[in-house]
């Protein structure tokens, strides 16, 4: 049986720390689907999902058919019984993230039980890359290309330089 597992999150936009999880996930899956989270009614992210899986494509385009990027609303352990995937992989940095991954982990379980939840953690060079402050930095005009991939980082410039136009 191959393993299959979904690397869920809002990745708006992917940084490098969510790269380095999924390649690591390579070394423990056969499978891997990025998922992005995203709700129609109340999205409130800068990247739309379409953006976003755009962006997480083209960043992950040599890692080959082991790794599938899609887009999802709704319970996320629905969504791995509709893509047949018996794992969640979620990402943990410092302890802050730890109380609310242990939270969700526990409801995901209680959800579905077929669904083990595998947390891994990224380089410490990313230990403290976030999405959110990556666009606070990006922004205010702060160079973030170490942190983003680069067609990223290039849709967060174009992002931000249109709005100082208008
Ligand atoms: P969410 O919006 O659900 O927090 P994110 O898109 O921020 O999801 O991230 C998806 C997953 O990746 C989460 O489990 C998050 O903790 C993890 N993650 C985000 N950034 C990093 C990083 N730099 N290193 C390791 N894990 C990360």
């Amino acid at each position: 049986m191959k393993r299959k597992a979904v690397y869920a999150g809002s990745f708006d936009p992917i940084t490098m720390g969510h790269l380095d999880i999924t390649r690591r996930a390579l070394g423990i899956f056969d499978e891997i689907v990025v998922a992005v989270a995203h709700n129609p009614e109340k999205d409130s992210a800068l990247f739309s999902a379409a953006e976003r899986v755009d962006m997480i494509r083209t960043a992950l385009a040599d890692t080959g058919d082991r790794v599938t990027v899609d887009a999802f609303s709704g319970l996320l352990v629905e969504y791995c019984d509709r893509v047949r995937a018996t794992a969640i992989i979620r990402g943990l940095r410092a302890v802050s993230d730890f109380e609310y991954e242990f939270q969700m982990a526990m409801m995901n379980r209680h959800l579905n039980p077929r669904v083990e939840t595998y947390f891994m953690t990224a380089s410490e060079t990313y230990f403290y890359t976030a999405s959110r402050l990556v666009k606070e930095v990006a922004s205010l005009g702060g160079d973030v290309s170490a942190l983003v991939p680069p067609v990223v980082h290039r849709a967060l410039v174009e992002r931000f330089s249109a709005g100082k136009r208008s």
